[in-house]
């Protein structure tokens, strides 16, 4: 029986989903204003895994996750750069996907970007203000009247008079209570707007995911789920006016995971102590990354050093070495053992693990008993139990969490790389020896404008690759 974390309950609940063999999962993505860091990349993986599983225990799953292409950041990011604010968002959306990609993330069913639902986030608002949930401002601005919607606050835990004494009316809003949230704003002068009944404008953050996941998963769905900093405000208002349109329950399961910190801290951009997944896939590989987000429990916070993700690395190498040395026995040809009682046993104590509200950290420890297994079973020479093993690391519990998935293609393309480089490096040599200077000079130039700085020493030349960004 699979049991959830439902944040709305703040119970473990068991996972029934609205429609037998069927899960519609819906993920807040990231707002695409710059390159993911490894706190963005958490909610992807995770539950890129949890669906895996999902379908590893049988299930049909729908998952949504958008992008939010429209917002003050990127607007002043575009502006800044000079470039036109649509491009900028498509471009940083490509780039999402390249790095999703190497850190071995599945795309989704559909990755809905909220501009393409300006007309289905106008219609919502609409129905809003014709059941009284909603009204326009004499600017044109359409607010929601939280106090008009009964419950809300019940999924952040939060009440209506805790919150009034931090509510604000900020100069220049017309709302007619502090606790109101704008759907929809009047365009300032130089932004991007659309034409709507009101005025042109556009929409506010929260009904963005409303109308995306309503039109993709329908009006009820089986699971939201995001950064538990999505909680409130955004998930309290997202639910209050879904449900508040319907009349039906928005999704039966809310579920969130922790923040990544550094030094205590949450990584932010706003904070400005991040790391960027691609240069953590740089610096220490895809299965380093992703067992570091899995190795804890998802709810929990993690914290990021850079000697923790050392030790993830050392960790997956000797995992990779047991592995490889099994397989370098039988080149490309593994053959498929044949299933017994205790390939059995280990597979139901991997489903009991995630079963209990996904908890990897559980089911990672189980891998990497079997790696220790594998080791012995080969020190044995028992092949028949080292077989077993490989294929549950490798074709089962690897693939449901995407580690010891796909090659480490990785670790061959940085050997290539330093080739490259030592080779570069000698020529220049030959060429200082020639004292073809320019020449040599203008090789050392261009390797620093691309991160690579050269040492010329007594004992010859040195290069290091600085890391840009973290
Ligand atoms: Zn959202």
């Amino acid at each position: 029986m699979l049991r959830i974390m439902n944040t709305f309950t703040g119970k473990k609940e068991e996972f029934v989903p609205l429609k037998d063999g069927w899960v519609r999962m819906y993920v807040c993505g990231p707002t695409v204003y710059s390159l993911i860091h490894v706190g963005n990349a958490r909610p992807a993986v995770v539950f890129d895994a949890f669906r895996r599983y999902l379908e590893y225990r049988g299930y049909k799953v729908v998952m949504v996750q958008n992008f939010t292409d429209i917002d003050d950041k990127i607007i002043n990011r575009a502006n800044e750069l000079g470039v036109d604010w649509y491009d900028f968002a498509s471009a940083m959306i490509a780039e999402y996907f390249r790095d999703a990609n190497e850190l071995g993330i599945r795309s989704a069913n559909f990755h809905p970007r909220t501009t393409d639902y300006v007309k289905e986030i106008i219609q919502i608002i609409q129905g809003l203000i014709d059941k009284g949930y909603a009204y326009v401002a004499s600017n044109g601005d359409v607010y929601f009247s939280v106090r008009k919607f009964e419950g809300y606050g019940q999924l952040s835990g939060k009440k209506i008079e805790e919150l009034m004494a931090g509510a604000r009316i900020e100069p220049g809003e017309e709302k007619k209570d502090p606790l109101d949230f704008a759907l929809w704003k009047a365009a300032k002068p130089g932004e991007p707007w659309w034409d709507s009944p009101w005025c042109k404008g556009r929409p506010g953050w929260h009904i963005e995911c409303s109308a995306m996941s309503m039109t993709l998963l329908g009006e009820s769905f089986d699971i939201h789920a995001g950064g538990e900093d999505l909680v409130f405000p955004h998930h309290e208002n997202e639910r209050a006016q879904s449900e508040a349109y319907t009349g039906k329950i928005f999704a039966k399961y809310w579920m969130h995971n922790g923040m990544i910190r550094i030094k205590g801290e949450k990584m932010s951009k706003s904070i400005g102590n991040i790391f960027l997944i691609r240069n953590a896939l740089r610096a220490f590989g895809r299965d380093a990354v992703r067992l570091f987000l899995l190795s804890k429990h998802y709810r929990s916070p993690i914290d990021f050093s850079e000697d923790i993700m050392r030790d993830h690395k050392r960790a997956v190498e000797r995992a990779w070495e047991a592995l490889r040395k099994f397989e370098s026995r039988y080149e490309d040809l593994v053959p498929v053992p044949k299933r017994d009682q205790w390939m059995e046993e280990k597979k139901e104590a991997f489903v009991e693990a995630l079963d209990d509200d996904f908890n990897t950290p559980k089911a990672v420890a189980l891998i990497f008993d079997l790696i220790k297994e594998l080791n012995k079973a080969m020190d044995d020479g028992n092949e028949d139990k080292a077989l077993k093993i490989y294929h549950l690391i490798r074709r089962e519990f690897g693939p449901v969490l995407g580690l010891f998935d796909l090659e480490e293609e990785r670790e061959e393309a940085t050997g290539i790389e330093e080739g490259l480089l030592n080779l570069i490096v000698d020529i220049r040599s030959e060429l200082r020896k020639e004292k073809r200077f320019d020449l040599a000079d203008s090789i050392r130039d261009r390797l620093k404008d691309m991160g690579v700085i050269l040492k010329d020493t007594r004992e010859g030349t040195i290069w290091e690759v600085k890391r840009k960004n973290v």
